[in-house]
């Protein structure tokens, strides 16, 4: 429809924060910019284009091409945003699924699980689950996580997976038909990246918020959020997709200590470090012998880390 006022279609694949990266039928990338048109549809009440979204490009501008209309949104990816705002954050549109990543040991947290689903709910996008790492845990207990995931939502698709013995990609993979777009969620140390990566081959190198975490990563991911795989097929990452699994495990491992957290609330000093602070409910419980120390010890390092990430967070924005 946008053919005969002499625009072009073009699939925004990078948020520059001011401008966008917008990639065209050709191959070739533009920068562009926005209209100062506000955009709004009824399925997702987001006034700013996002990456995902499919754009209208006048190319008759020297430099940036100037979007001119947004197409609808098939599904859209959101999230509360951070803080005390109420407001919806959109993280990617037109993704078509979303695929969860989760082993069956220790990080599969049926809670956590819910959240994703809701969110993916909103989305309108696909939900599929990957039950990862099936070669190292007992094909009994594989069985029992994916079953108590279905039962959570009827409509997911449940898949046991490895990426080492390659039924993780090959899962992937079925759903990755041409211009089909997918994202992958879940916490650190599931095997998004190591999935990712066998997906985009040598070229481009998946990092993680762990890596971000620590400083060490690689930040690759932020230079391209949609990257057009080879048979055609779609992968969708940026920040705001990594920061769903930052902010639920926050309040995931927050509740986890909750005895912790319960008994810092009854220190004297909002501030407590509980180390040398008068009235420090923490340190009397230690003494009595009620708090564990090696759980503290583990609350700690949570509490330092919970730290860093905000602090990193707050850097970003
Ligand atoms: P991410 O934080 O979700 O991106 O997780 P990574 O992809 O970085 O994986 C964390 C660790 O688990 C790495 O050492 C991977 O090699 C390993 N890993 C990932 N998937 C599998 C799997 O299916 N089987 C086994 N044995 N190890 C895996
Ligand atoms: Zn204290």
């Amino acid at each position: 429809p946008y053919a005969k006022e002499g625009l072009t279609p073009a699939r925004l694949i990078r948020d520059n924060k001011i401008s966008y990266g917008a990639l065209m039928a050709d191959g070739e990338e533009r920068e562009a910019i926005m209209s100062g048109k506000v955009y709004h549809d009824a399925e997702c009440d987001a006034e700013l284009p996002a990456v995902g979204d499919w754009v209208a490009l006048d190319l008759s501008p020297e430099k940036e091409a100037v979007i001119r209309g947004r197409l609808t949104r098939q599904s859209c990816l959101s999230r509360k945003a951070s803080g005390k705002s109420t407001e919806e954050q959109v993280i990617a549109t037109n993704v078509d699924v979303v695929a969860v990543v989760t082993d069956p040991g220790p990080d599969l947290n049926l809670r956590r699980m819910e959240r994703y689903f809701a969110l993916i709910g909103r989305s309108k996008a696909h939900p599929v689950v990957l039950v990862n790492k099936a070669d190292l845990f007992d094909e009994d207990d594989c069985r029992e996580a994916a079953d108590a995931i279905q039962a959570l939502n009827p409509d997911a698709d449940v898949h046991i997976t490895s990426v080492v013995e390659g039924t993780a990609l090959e899962a992937l993979r079925s759903y990755l038909a041409p211009g089909k777009s997918i994202t992958l969620i879940g916490s650190s140390g599931v095997g998004k990246s190591s999935v990712a990566n066998q997906l985009l081959g040598e070229d481009y190198q998946w990092t993680d918020d762990v890596n971000e975490l620590t400083g060490k990563g690689r930040h690759t991911t932020t230079a391209r959020e949609l990257i057009v795989l080879d048979d055609g097929g779609i992968l969708i990452d940026n920040p705001g997709i990594r920061e769903v699994h930052m902010w639920t495990d926050e309040t995931t491992l927050r509740d986890r200590f909750a005895d912790i957290s319960k008994l810092a609330e009854q220190c004297k000093f909002h501030d407590c470090k509980h180390g040398t602070d008068k009235g420090c409910a923490i340190r009397a419980a230690l003494e009595r012998g009620d708090l564990d120390p090696a759980r503290f010890e583990g609350f700690l390092k949570l509490d330092e880390e919970i730290a860093t990430l905000l602090a990193n967070r707050k850097k970003r924005q």
